[in-house]
């Protein structure tokens, strides 16, 4: 239908239908579809909260790119690119998206850092997020099969206040981390401290 779509070269130097290719070759069944789930809600919210439909569309569906990279593949990426050192405590969960967006960079030819930014973002957050940024962080929380306690609400507020809906996810991530005796990354902390209590009323 709009799959054969071209998209603006500056942004990424594929058609829809091309881009579609890539991300079934490079992901389960399960996780394409995730994606495409994410593009759609992505989307819809770009309309909403006035943000380009265009670039939504293209980090939505390019986000987990990288999920399904071996270890060394990440690891080889942070050397060569002498990304923090410190990324090399962490794993797979926090480098599909800060090592992943070097990785749709390189390979999949996205120039947009508005949307190379939203995609290493959008598992750990930002200070400063763009709107693009916060709405690919909230649309992967909120996509149509998430089902976990809090989730109603999370897709409320992503109607109506798109700040708060990045402090909720952000402070139940932290708790949940937490509460699982898991690593937080240095940036998950920053984020929670940049948008939690600046939106406490609203939560
Ligand atoms: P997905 O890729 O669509 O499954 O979603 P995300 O990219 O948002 O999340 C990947 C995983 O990273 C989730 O299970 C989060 O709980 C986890 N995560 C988020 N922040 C942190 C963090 O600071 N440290 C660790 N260890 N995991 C995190
Ligand atoms: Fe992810
Ligand atoms: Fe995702």
């Amino acid at each position: 239908m709009t799959d054969n779509i071209q998209y603006h070269e500056h942004l990424i130097p594929l058609t829809r239908e091309q881009l579609l290719n890539k991300l079934d070759n490079a992901l389960s069944a399960g996780r394409f579809a995730h994606v495409q789930r994410v593009e759609k809600v992505a989307m819809d919210m770009a309309k909403r909260f006035g943000a380009d439909v265009e670039a939504a569309s293209i980090a939505g569906l390019c986000h987990d790119y990288a999920k399904q990279r071996p270890d060394e593949d990440f690891i080889a990426v942070i050397k060569q690119k002498k990304l923090d050192p410190e990324l090399l405590n962490y794993g797979n969960a926090i480098w599909h998206g800060v090592v992943g967006a070097e990785m749709v960079k390189d390979e999949l030819g996205v120039q947009s850092e508005d949307i190379l930014d939203a995609i290493r973002q959008h598992t750990v957050g930002g200070t400063y997020m763009t709107k693009l940024a916060q709405i690919i962080y909230m649309a992967d929380y909120i996509e149509p099969a998430r089902d976990f306690e809090g989730v109603d609400r999370a897709r409320e507020l992503c109607q109506s206040n798109l700040g708060a809906a990045v402090a909720y996810q952000t402070k139940h991530t932290l708790e949940y981390l937490i509460e699982n005796n898991q690593p937080v990354y240095p940036q998950t902390l920053l984020t929670y401290n940049a948008w939690v209590p600046q939106y406490r009323k609203d939560l």
